[in-house]
């Protein structure tokens, strides 16, 4: 028997879920049970999967990657990090297997975040989606390679790779950074901030360009 490795733990794991089950919900019927772990049944069982609730069932099923998904709305990682909705926060190597090692993967999302995200893009849910097969999918890089990663920002991340592999986001979300006054300021050109940031705000943009903010930082 293969055990169920997605477990979602945090204050925010009931609304991590709800989105997760949003996501595949033609497709998978969820559940979570007291320890965060999540298991599916399928919807109609002769059915084939599409490739994105493929992608889901395949990282709850593999009982090599074990991946733990940390849900609280908050606008810092763990680590005292920035977070809009998600953080990859890294894996490692568990279990050091004579073939194949066990990796627990480590991924940071804000459901309050993402609920706002996926309604301004059209495709609640998601997010979450991208979330849980971005760690199982960053899981199956480092095992391969045998060595654990660090966060998205540490050298030679599997986070890059690891993103692209996973299921489609809802859309793109965008920044805005503000001065004391409240007037629109302009990043530098290398992504940094300017001095005289004082505030920030991310937002969603739907196609006929009507704007959702996601989030929002310091006094504007
Ligand atoms: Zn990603």
């Amino acid at each position: 028997m293969l055990p169920e490795d997605v477990i979602i733990t945090g204050s925010a794991a009931g609304e991590a879920f709800d989105q997760l089950q949003q996501s595949v919900s033609s497709e998978l019927t969820l559940s979570k049970d007291e320890n965060g772990k999540v298991t599916y049944k399928k919807v109609n069982s002769g059915a084939e999967l599409s490739k994105d609730a493929q992608q889901l069932a395949n990282a709850i099923d593999d009982g090599s990657v074990i991946n733990q998904i940390h849900a609280e709305n908050s606008t810092t990682t763990s680590e005292g990090d920035l977070m809009v909705g998600e953080a990859f926060m890294g894996n490692e190597i568990s279990i050091e297997g004579e073939h194949l090692s066990t990796v627990t993967t480590n991924q940071e999302v804000n459901p309050e975040v993402f609920g706002a995200v996926g309604e301004g893009n059209g495709s609640p849910g998601a997010d979450m989606l991208h979330e849980v097969t971005e760690a199982y999918q960053g899981g199956l890089i480092s095992q391969k390679k045998n060595e654990g990663s660090g966060n998205a920002n540490a050298p030679g991340s599997a986070y890059g790779k690891a993103h692209r592999r996973a299921t489609s986001q809802s859309g793109r979300i965008y920044e805005r950074i503000f001065d004391a006054s409240g007037n629109v300021m302009q990043m530098n050109t290398d992504g940094s901030y300017p001095a005289g940031v004082s505030g920030a705000e991310w937002y969603v943009k739907d196609r006929r360009g009507n704007e959702t903010v996601v989030q929002r930082l310091g006094g504007n």
